[in-house]
Formats: structure tokens, C-alpha cells, sequence
């Protein structure tokens, strides 16, 4: 009798050693625990770990119990037209009280490419600043031509938003991504259509939704949630240095996280990516192999965000400034894990530990958030958002436009 005890005393005993030795708080990995023969001690023990990691995580096992407390879906159908809306009722509003008077729109014509509708006909300021930006915006301006009303527009095909808060009154300028210190009207990036940025996987710049969506599907489908690596991934140029902190993580722990610095055009040396060679990149499609798939701000929004979530990966969204106009339907902890910018490598380290340690809840939430994308942001709605939001700008015009002398017509694509 006692040397039964003994021993399953004794599994006992070293198995509350192997808790203590592998699987404690500094390690996320309760694998290394394997091996143990007795199922009644198996299960003790994974509860007593479960515990502990529940213990480790309740802040984001609670932002996540409040966010889906507070969450109701939006529906994009025409009749509803609920997830979009907002964004353009908040973008309009500075305008809504005066309107926008011919001497403002003068005055803010310095801020971007020029265009007028006119009797169902685009026309455009001879020169654009990025020309293949310019055509990427009137693929879906020729689209719905027929359904607008007489306007001018001011669309700056810039990176960055400019109108800001801390300059002058509102100006009625529209750009694709801003912070909510700017008064730009957001638009449905170039990026979309075409004129993305130029890396050597994409020469012609990245674009085409239409065909990303269709290709990110089948490569999200080829790897299923459960094959997928449990990693974090990251790939992409240093325009920000808000992303040094997962390259870092990426260097000291290569087995939770895979982040590293491409060359863009304006690499010169490896001191710009973080002193180390550029990496080799990597094709959006690629992406899908990996679980937890990071989205950093650029310049302004980065356009990776929307490919990210088709993956059916779990999108860890870093920084809540940066915004294109889908991104404020989209919630922390609904759809993706919100990281802060200023997010260090022990948070990083923790956040990726929760995504590990409460898998089910982490293929929950990356298959909201790609199911969002996926049900919301077709290339109709993308039209049928340019629609809505110039009918609704149109009204606020207090004058007639004329049409203008020197503007070249905006013919359809042949
Ligand atoms: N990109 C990519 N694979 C890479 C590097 C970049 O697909 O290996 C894509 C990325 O998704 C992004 C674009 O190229 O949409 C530009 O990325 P970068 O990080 O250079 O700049 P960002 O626009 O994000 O600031």
C-alpha cells in the first residue's frame, strides 16, 4: 500500500515542480510540462495552470467579456447603411453649421488636386501630384458619376491629412487616412484601385482589393486556424519607428515573434533597418501561415491593415491615431487586439502570451474581424461610401459651381 502512495505522491510532487520550474509566469509554453502519466494529475494540474494564466490575463479576458457585453454588429445593407455612416456624419460636421462657401473652397485649393462634377461629367486640374494615385481615386469617382449632383472637391493625394485642429478653421479637403486632431474628410484610399506602394513583390504598386480579396481567400483557406503558426509576423519598411519595438522582441525571442525590416526606396543603409540587413519580403499571401499578424501606422494608416484580417489570422492593430474611414466600424477586442503605440517588448511579449494561452478566444476574435472585412468592404460598398459621402459634402456647397477653364474631362477607363 505505501509504496503506492509514495509514488503518486511523488507525481505529484514533481509535477508541482515542473509548474514551478516551465510553467511559471515567465513562460508561456505549457508543452514543456508534457509527459505526465496520470490523467487525474493531468487535469489538476491544467486547471491549476489555467488558473494562473486566467489570473495572468483577466485585464484582457475582461476587455474582452465588456467588449462583447457592449458590441452590436453593424449591417452595411443599403437599406440599413449602418457601419459607415458615422464617419461621415463626424468628418462633415465643422462644415455643417456654415457650409462651404466658394472663398473657402479657394482658399483650400492649395491642399490638393482639383476636381468638379458637372452635369455627370469628372473633370480635373491638369496636373496630379501621383498620377497613378489620381487614377486610383477616379476608378471609383467614374463609377458613380451618374448619381452625383454639380460639386468642387479638393482630394489631397498626399500621405499626409492637412487640414489640422491646431492651424486655422476647417478646411474641406479630402484624404485618405488622418488623427483625430484633423479635419479632413476621409475618402477610400487610391490603394483600393490602384497606386499603392511600390515594393519589389508589387512594381506596379499595390492595389487591386478586388483581386487581394480574392487571393487572401484562398490563402487563408489553404491554412486552416489550427495549422497555423503560433506566432506573431511582421514585415515591412521602418516608416515608423513605433515598429522597433516587435523587431526587437523578434531578435530576442525568434520563437514567439517573426518581425523584420524590408528595404523601401529610401533605404540607404542598414542603420535604416534597425542596424541589421533587410529582410527578404514577404507576399500579404504569406502572411496567412502565421496566427497573429501585426499592423503598424506608417507615414499615416498603413494600407496592410485591411489584407491582414483576411487571412483569418488575429490582427494585433498597434495605435489608435491613425484612421482610414472603415476603421472606426471595426473594435478593439471585437475584431482585433488593440496594442499601444508605445507598447514595450514585455507588453508585446504578454500580449502575444494571452493570444497563445486562450486560443479559442483568439480564432473568435480573428474570424470577426475578417468576417467584418470580408461582409463590409467589397469593392461596391467602397463605391457605394464615395456615394454617400459626396451626396451628403454636395449639400453643404452654399453656391453653384461652374465649370472651370483649363480642367481636363475624366473619361472611364476603356
Ligand atoms: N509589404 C508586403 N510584404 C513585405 C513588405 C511590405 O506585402 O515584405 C506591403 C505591406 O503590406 C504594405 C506595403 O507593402 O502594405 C508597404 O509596406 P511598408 O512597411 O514599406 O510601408 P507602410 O505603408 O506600411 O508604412
Amino acid at each position: 500500500m505505501w509504496p503506492i502512495i509514495y509514488i503518486v505522491l511523488l507525481t505529484i510532487f514533481t509535477d508541482g515542480l515542473c509548474e514551478e520550474q516551465f510553467c511559471s509566469a515567465s513562460n508561456d509554453d505549457a508543452k514543456l510540462c508534457e509527459g505526465s502519466k496520470n490523467v487525474d494529475v493531468d487535469h489538476q494540474r491544467s486547471s491549476l495552470y489555467r488558473k494562473e494564466t486566467n489570473e495572468r490575463y483577466k485585464k484582457y479576458l475582461v476587455a474582452i467579456e465588456n467588449a462583447e457585453q457592449a458590441y452590436k454588429e453593424c449591417n452595411n445593407t443599403r437599406q440599413k447603411n449602418e457601419c459607415f455612416k458615422d464617419v461621415i456624419a463626424r468628418d462633415l460636421k465643422p462644415f455643417k453649421e456654415k457650409g462651404i462657401s466658394e472663398e473657402l473652397m479657394e482658399a483650400t485649393r492649395t491642399r490638393g488636386t482639383f476636381y468638379q462634377v458637372i452635369k455627370g461629367k469628372l473633370y480635373r486640374e491638369k496636373d496630379c501630384m501621383f498620377p497613378t494615385r489620381c487614377a486610383g481615386i477616379e476608378h471609383f469617382l467614374l463609377k458613380i458619376i451618374g448619381n452625383l449632383s454639380d460639386m468642387d472637391l479638393i482630394i489631397n493625394t498626399r500621405d499626409y491629412p492637412q487640414s489640422s485642429e491646431y492651424f486655422g478653421n476647417a478646411m474641406p479637403v479630402f484624404s485618405f487616412s488622418k488623427t483625430p486632431q484633423y479635419y479632413d474628410i476621409m475618402y477610400p484610399a487610391w490603394a483600393f484601385w490602384e497606386g499603392g506602394p511600390a515594393i519589389s513583390l508589387y512594381p506596379r504598386g499595390l492595389g487591386r482589393w478586388d483581386q487581394h480579396r480574392k487571393s487572401l481567400n484562398k490563402a487563408s483557406l489553404k491554412v486552416l486556424w489550427e495549422q497555423k503558426e503560433s506566432k506573431g509576423f511582421f514585415r515591412g519598411s521602418r516608416t515608423s519607428s513605433e515598429r522597433d519595438s516587435l523587431i526587437l522582441l523578434s531578435r530576442n525571442k525568434p520563437h514567439l515573434v517573426d518581425a523584420q525590416y524590408t528595404k523601401n526606396q529610401a533605404w540607404k543603409s542598414n542603420e535604416d533597418t534597425l542596424h541589421a540587413a533587410p529582410a527578404s519580403e514577404v507576399s500579404l499571401e504569406s502572411h496567412c501561415t502565421y496566427k497573429y499578424l501585426f499592423n503598424y501606422r506608417g507615414v499615416a494608416a498603413s494600407f496592410r491593415h485591411k489584407h491582414l484580417f483576411l487571412c483569418r489570422s488575429l490582427v494585433f492593430h498597434v495605435g489608435d491615431e491613425w484612421m482610414e474611414f472603415y476603421y472606426y466600424a471595426m473594435k478593439p477586442w471585437i475584431h482585433y487586439i488593440p496594442v499601444p503605440k508605445n507598447a514595450d517588448l514585455k507588453e508585446l511579449e504578454d500580449l502575444i502570451g494571452f493570444a497563445r494561452n486562450n486560443d479559442d478566444l483568439s480564432k473568435r476574435i480573428a474570424h470577426r474581424g475578417r468576417d467584418f472585412i470580408w461582409n463590409n468592404l467589397g469593392m461596391l460598398d467602397i463605391s457605394y461610401f464615395w456615394k454617400q459621402l459626396l451626396t451628403s459634402y454636395s449639400k453643404l456647397l452654399t453656391y453653384k459651381p461652374v465649370l472651370k477653364k483649363d480642367l481636363v474631362n475624366i473619361k472611364k477607363e476603356q
